[in-house]
C-alpha cells in the first residue's frame, strides 16, 4: 500500500526582514501579514483552545487573520488542527468562532485611530 502525501514542503520558516515588522502566515489562507494584523489561536499545555488577541498566552500557537471567515476554513479544512497539533470538536470550533468574532470586533475598534 503506498501513501500518498508528506511532501516535501519544507516548512518556511524564513523571517523576512520587514520594516512592518516580523511576519507570520494565516493557517487558513496561508496570507502573509505583519504579525500584529493576526491573531494568535493557542493551544494551553492543558489542551484548551482559546482566540490569544495579546499574544501572551503560553502554549503552541498558530495565526489566523482577524476574521470568523478565514478561522472558519481552517477549522473546516483540518488547517488549524494540523498546525495546532490538536483534534478540534465542533464545541470547540464553535467556542473558537465566538472568541474569533471578538476579536475581530476589539481588532477594528483598535484600528480607527
Ligand atoms: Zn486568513
Amino acid at each position: 500500500m503506498k501513501r500518498t502525501g508528506r511532501s516535501s514542503e519544507a516548512r518556511r520558516s524564513a523571517t523576512v526582514a520587514s520594516p512592518a515588522g516580523p511576519q507570520r502566515t494565516c493557517v487558513a489562507c496561508r496570507a502573509v501579514r505583519p504579525k500584529r494584523d493576526l491573531v494568535r489561536i493557542v493551544r494551553s499545555p492543558s489542551g484548551e483552545l482559546s482566540v490569544d488577541l495579546r499574544g501572551k498566552v503560553a502554549g503552541r500557537g498558530a495565526y489566523c487573520d482577524p476574521d470568523p471567515a478565514c478561522l472558519e476554513r481552517g477549522l473546516r479544512d483540518g488547517a488549524l488542527a494540523r498546525a495546532l497539533e490538536v483534534t478540534i470538536d465542533a464545541d470547540t470550533a464553535g467556542r473558537l468562532g465566538q472568541q474569533m468574532a471578538e476579536a475581530a470586533k476589539i481588532r477594528r475598534t483598535e484600528r480607527t485611530t
